[in-house]
């Protein structure tokens, strides 16, 4: 099944937001192994999505629209696939109750009359209502190919294909898709593929597929049977060998990201963690309290850019400051042991480092960061040189990514 997406939104091209739905539903459907090649983005206007629309109909067997279903006069998506396909808009009068009953109970007020609009459908459709929003989205086929309309606002847009167009699309599938990522930190794209070349290149089904993220990259490992018991029992083979070539630098399957790893591995142990940052300005702090329940595990932070606050708050020797530097290992390893003490926590991290554009007053390069852990009976650190033209938010964020694969290292005993 080959599909194309078309994202309809003049905000889209002017660039003032980006087309978030279409990487959100790309990933869902590589997911469920159906191939996108094309994502076109056009703006309110009927004669281009219609132009878009015949191109796509050549070239696809599913096109999943979004945005332009709202109510007022520029949300065309509806008409102009109709007008497309050769088919009538009828009214809904069950949906247009439950948008009218969404205006009552969610808005408090009475719904507008320009929102009749939404309750229209093309005939002899299956309708994805929306308890989320007032514009249900909806599916036909036609000729063999399969048009499916979503809301644009991005958590609606989620909510319906995760819930009404996913189902719609896996009966068109014959057989389950199932898969699973595999995630990594610490080995590159380029090395993955070379790790895993045969597999990713020889093999149909199941498959392997390399995909690079903001430093780390995962791997996906994808089969089709008739049940999904099959097509797991296809995959614990190629998941063990998959395992046992890239070693520890796996930090798990089917997890969220690093972050919620560590999160997993504290609440296991019943550890407490807290940061003090320079150079990572909260990023670490940001990302932990990101995870739902994120109190159970992590007790708070110190941002200590200057050496005022590295001395003031965290305790750091005032001489060690100035003999070794801001950036280096000692002082690293003094904010880690006073963040622990200042917080309360079984364990501290800490990170300082260069973030660029320039080097530090004493000469030390872009990119060069120290890590620190602190823990009761030890405190470790590891130097970093995540530079080599990156610009600050990379080095930044490899800082926080490397800080959380230290924690993930030192709790499960690995190398670090
Ligand atoms: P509504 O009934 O809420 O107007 P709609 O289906 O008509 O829904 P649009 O009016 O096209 O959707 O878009 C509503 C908002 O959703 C836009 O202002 C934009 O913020 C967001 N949005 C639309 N399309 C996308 C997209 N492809 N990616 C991310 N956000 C989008």
């Amino acid at each position: 099944m080959i599909a194309e997406l078309i994202a309809v939104g003049t905000e889209l091209l002017l660039g003032s937001i980006a087309n978030t739905d279409a990487q959100m539903i790309s990933q869902r459907l590589s997911a469920m192994g159906i191939t996108v090649l094309h994502h076109t983005v056009v703006g309110d206007n009927p004669q281009r999505l219609a132009q878009a629309l015949e191109t796509a109909r050549d070239r696809a067997d599913i096109i999943i629209t979004t945005g332009g279903l709202g109510p007022t006069y520029d949300d065309l998506t509806k008409q102009t696939i109709c007008q497309v396909f050769g088919r009538e808009l009828e009214l809904h009068e069950d949906i247009l109750e439950e948008i009218r009953a969404w205006f009552q109970t969610k808005m408090g007020k009475t719904m507008p009359e320009n929102n009749v609009q939404q309750a229209l459908l093309p005939v002899n459709c299956t309708v994805f209502d929306n308890p989320v929003g007032t514009a249900p989205g909806c599916a036909f086929e036609e000729n063999g190919v399969h048009v499916l309309m979503l809301p644009g606002p991005p958590f609606e847009c989620r909510y319906m294909f995760e819930n009404r167009a996913a189902r719609y699309l896996e009966k068109l599938t014959d057989g389950v898709i199932v898969s699973h990522e595999i995630k990594i930190f610490g080995m590159g794209e380029s090395s993955v593929e070379e790790a895993l070349r045969v597999p990713m290149t020889t093999l149909a089904n199941p498959t392997l597929a390399p995909y690079a993220k903001l430093n780390e990259c995962m791997v996906r490992a994808t089969a089709k049977a008739e049940t999904r018991e099959a097509a797991e029992d296809m995959l614990r083979p190629l998941m063990a060998q998959v395992l046992d070539t890239l070693g520890d630098v796996v930090y798990g399957v089917d997890v969220d990201s690093l972050e919620a790893v560590v999160s997993g591995l504290l609440l296991d142990r019943g550890l407490t963690l807290s940061a003090a940052e320079s150079c990572t300005g909260g990023l670490i702090a940001k990302r932990m309290t990101d995870l739902p329940g994120a109190s159970k595990v992590f007790r708070g932070g110190v941002v200590s850019y200057t050496n005022g606050v590295k001395a003031g708050v965290l305790g750091v020797d005032g001489d060690l400051l100035e003999r070794y530097g801001a950036v280096s290992e000692e002082t690293a390893r003094a904010m880690a042991e006073g963040c622990r003490r200042v917080c309360g926590s079984d364990l501290a991290v800490s990170v300082t480092g260069v973030a660029g554009p320039d080097a530090d007053d004493r000469g030390t390069e872009v990119g060069t960061v120290y890590i620190a852990l602190a823990a009761r009976e030890r405190t470790i650190c590891k130097k970093l040189a995540c530079g080599r033209g990156r610009g600050r938010d990379r080095v930044r964020s490899a800082a926080a990514s490397n800080a959380f694969d230290l924690i993930r290292r030192s709790l499960l005993g690995l190398p670090v």
